[in-house]
């Protein structure tokens, strides 16, 4: 039903529009705010059910029976075939045009940047570059690729499909599957988070 859902709902398709349409206002209004901070202005988005639509893999691993692997992942990456999600591109390119950069903040490995790049360049996605493309080196913790952008730039603006891709305070699930970490955080959501939805796969699965 999870596929299904991602694939087959209109619902999918108005969330994703929904958020990219509100990313665009949000972005409007943090660059017309009150200056404080001189370092150009970054969106950081993840890749994965947030640029790009991957559930034709999953339908893959629903036919042949197969789990998840790794090696069936690469195969699905390496054909950089992916199609960019509902509202992802025209907001990319929305945000170059008023001088925001965006940097792609993935879990995808170092092996699959190129890949990933010319997926991305294919569709037209702006930024698809080795500068902009931060992917997992040696840990899935975002934090320190964040704190890399950061040094240059004031991130005012994180999308993704999984908590971490914002915060890694959000990874412990152990506690109430994380609920009260995100009741904590709420004001962030529709501020500086916005997050899609993923019920495909994630770390909510993972208990
Ligand atoms: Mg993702």
């Amino acid at each position: 039903m999870s596929v299904l859902w991602y694939k087959q709902s209109a619902e999918m398709k108005a969330c994703y529009y929904q958020t990219f349409n509100f990313a665009k206002k949000l972005l409007d209004e943090k660059i017309a705010g009150e200056e404080t901070n001189k370092l150009p202005k970054a969106v950081v988005v993840d890749v994965d059910e947030t640029m790009l639509d991957n559930s034709p893999y999953e339908v893959e691993l629903i036919n042949t029976g197969i789990a998840y692997t790794s090696e069936s992942w690469k195969a699905w990456t390496d054909k950089a075939s992916a199609k960019a999600l509902p509202g992802s591109l025209d907001f990319v390119k929305y945000a170059e045009s008023k001088g925001v950069e965006v940097f792609y903040i993935s879990n995808r490995k170092l092996n699959e940047v190129e890949s990933t790049m010319k997926n991305l360049k294919n569709i037209g996605f702006p930024y698809a570059d080795k500068k902009h493309i931060l992917f997992k080196d040696q840990t899935s913790d975002k934090t320190e690729r964040r704190a890399n952008v950061s040094e240059n730039y004031e991130i005012i603006l994180l999308i993704g499909d999984n908590l971490r891709d914002f915060d890694e305070l959000f990874k412990n699930r152990e506690t109430n599957n994380g609920f009260d970490i995100v009741e904590e955080n709420k004001e962030a959501f529709g501020d500086k988070f916005l997050i899609l939805p993923n019920p495909m796969y994630g770390e909510w699965g993972k208990r």
